[in-house]
């Protein structure tokens, strides 16, 4: 048994348990596995920060803004201090040290991958189509964890 982190169309993020990389793909295509959030079927493998180092580069990573900041909100306990600290922590290095490109995110992150510019860490919005097709380009890049207190 393998788990999977999975990322459906609308940006929710889950979490399942499969047989095995075959199995998520079978049940995938399918249309067999649901977001518990929103129902739909488009759901994928979410990017995780690993998925990154196992490219064997060194280049920062480009990250990524889930294009609905509400859809992450029913997975967080809201009572859980500890890692709602933890995440604005993390959240607030990430911002801080990585520039906003805003929605030019996927041509800048593109640019960097191709080495077309000089590398440098960025953060910024893209759709989950455009995020996609980043990964499919072999584009590393990282959801930005979101905090409930951040919709008001
Ligand atoms: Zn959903």
């Amino acid at each position: 048994m393998i788990k999977f982190a999975l990322l459906c169309a609308s940006g929710h993020e889950f979490e399942s348990w499969f047989q095995n990389g075959a199995a998520f793909d079978m049940q995938a295509a399918g249309g067999l596995i649901r977001c518990p959030v929103c129902q739909t079927a488009r759901v994928t493998k979410a990017i995780m920060a690993p998925a990154i180092a196992s490219s064997g580069r060194e280049k920062p990573s480009p990250l990524l803004s889930p294009p609905e900041p509400s859809a992450n909100v029913a997975l967080l306990d809201a009572g859980d201090k500890e890692l709602r600290s933890m995440i604005e922590g993390i959240r607030k290095r990430i911002l801080e040290q990585t520039d906003d490109v805003g929605m030019h995110f996927p041509e800048e992150a593109r640019k960097i991958h191709h080495g077309l510019v000089p590398e440098r860490p960025i953060h910024g919005q893209a759709s989950f189509e455009e995020a996609r097709a980043l990964i499919e380009e072999g584009v590393g890049i990282l959801p930005i964890p979101l905090l409930p207190s951040e919709q008001n």
